[in-house]
């Protein structure tokens, strides 16, 4: 794997990231008592501070010491776009580096005996290397991998919102930007964050981290124990699509991702969750669902069918309602629990990476025909069940 590198314009380290040790050791190292660092974890934590100013149980000169040498909030701004009247919070943040990288809060009311709930979709990288055709991220291509606190920090945002009105943050996905078990140590140091009952104290349960496929990271999960619930991208049963819907398929073939799925599924007691997202025309045909079926029969296992959101560039729209109930049925007539979601805050592009995207500019138009004609021969190709001979993405597996 090529060495990673992270530039930020910013040297000064995220307080959000910080493991709770390192705080105390740099009080500790300027003769100052332990309980300091209790005093800026409350501050950051209780208080969500964004700068050294909302510190104040600190005398001032320490306040400017530390203000010199670490940062209450990575996001240096954000832009906020409402859609499905009020329910869906879009969230564009630009980071010290002009990087952007966004989170979607997602407002769910009460139903029935359910309570009221609200889940942030955070990313975990600013862009994406594995290019999945359909995705507006995988458009974009990798810029780099996010820092803890860049990751926590969109959680703090979005807390600290909801706080305006007196309510809580419910479930945190890291559905948003990029792949987070190519960047594994630090999505595990901001879970420990957010689990933390000193710090965020969110509880494993409500936090689901989705891979599009990375074994390695499946397999070193499963060794971690259950830190949370995972999803696997799974859009397509069969090699030959699979290849060209999520490109990492070449490197990490489905049969292996779902059986590395299964090994985390039986040594966590969690049932895995599988993504899909629905593509008219492209992977939503009776084959498809038969090929589905056949591979997680008998599983512990949940599938979740979203209707694609219309990304520019490519050819393809959403499945019809009619052909997604039927792709569920041969799923649930196989014994699959299957659920169809409703894709949430369509019209400001909630779908994964969308506003950046828009922000990135419109390649010419001769490049999005070309791409479009790339796709519609690649899947022409796949449906027949001839394998892609395009070579692994760069940035993607040994
Ligand atoms: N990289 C990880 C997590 C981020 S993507 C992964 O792929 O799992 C989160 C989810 O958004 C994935 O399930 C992905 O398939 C879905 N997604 C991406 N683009 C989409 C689109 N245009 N419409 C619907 N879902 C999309
Ligand atoms: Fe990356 Fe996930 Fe988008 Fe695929 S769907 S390009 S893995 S963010």
């Amino acid at each position: 794997m090529p060495t990673k590198l992270t530039i930020l314009a910013d040297p000064r380290a995220g307080l959000s990231g910080l493991a709770p040790g390192a705080l105390e050791a740099w009080f500790t190292e300027r003769g100052e008592p332990a309980y300091r660092a209790r005093q800026v974890a409350d501050a950051v934590w209780g208080g969500n501070a964004t700068s050294a100013a909302d510190a104040r149980t600190l005398p001032a000169a320490l306040r400017d010491e530390l203000e010199a040498t670490f940062r209450f909030d990575t996001v240096t701004d954000t832009e906020l776009r409402l859609s499905d009247g009020g329910l869906t919070e879009k969230a564009l943040h630009r980071l010290a580096d002009g990087a952007l990288v966004e989170s979607v809060l997602m407002h769910y009311p009460a139903r029935g005996r359910q309570r009221e709930r609200h889940t942030l979709c955070i990313s975990s990288q600013a862009g994406c290397a594995v290019g999945c055709p359909f995705c507006a991220t995988g458009e974009l291509g990798f810029t780099r991998d996010l820092e803890t606190a860049e990751i926590v920090d969109q959680v703090r945002h979005a807390a600290r919102r909801l706080a305006t009105t007196e309510k809580r943050l419910t479930n945190v996905v890291f559905m948003g930007m990029g792949e987070p078990l190519l960047n594994l140590d630090r999505v595990l140091e901001s879970v420990d964050a957010l689990n933390d009952r000193h710090r965020f104290g969110l509880g494993a349960r409500h936090i689901t981290v989705s891979t599009s496929g990375v074994v390695p990271g499946i397999r070193r999960l499963t060794a971690l124990g259950p830190q949370f619930t995972l999803a696997v991208s799974l859009h397509a049963a069969r090699d030959a699509l699979r290849d060209v819907l999520v490109p990492l398929n070449r490197r990490w073939p489905v049969a292996e991702v779902v059986e590395a799925a299964r090994d985390h599924a039986r040594a966590t007691g969690r049932r895995v969750s599988y993504e899909t997202t629905m593509i008219g025309g492209v992977n939503d045909t009776p084959v498809d669902a038969r090929a589905m079926a056949d591979l997680l029969r008998g599983d512990h296992a949940h599938v979740n069918l979203i209707p694609m959101n219309p990304v520019a560039h490519t050819p393809w729209a959403a499945s019809p309602d009619d052909v997604i109930e039927r792709f569920a049925s041969t799923l649930r007539g196989a014994g699959i629990q299957t659920t169809i979601r409703r894709n949430r805050g369509q019209e400001i592009g909630a779908a994964c990476g969308q506003l950046a995207a828009e922000r990135a500019g419109e390649p010419a138009p001769a490049v999005v025909a070309r791409r479009r004609d790339r796709l519609i021969d690649e899947s022409a190709h796949a449906l027949r069940g001839e394998r892609s001979h395009e070579p692994v993405p760069a940035g993607v597996g040994e």
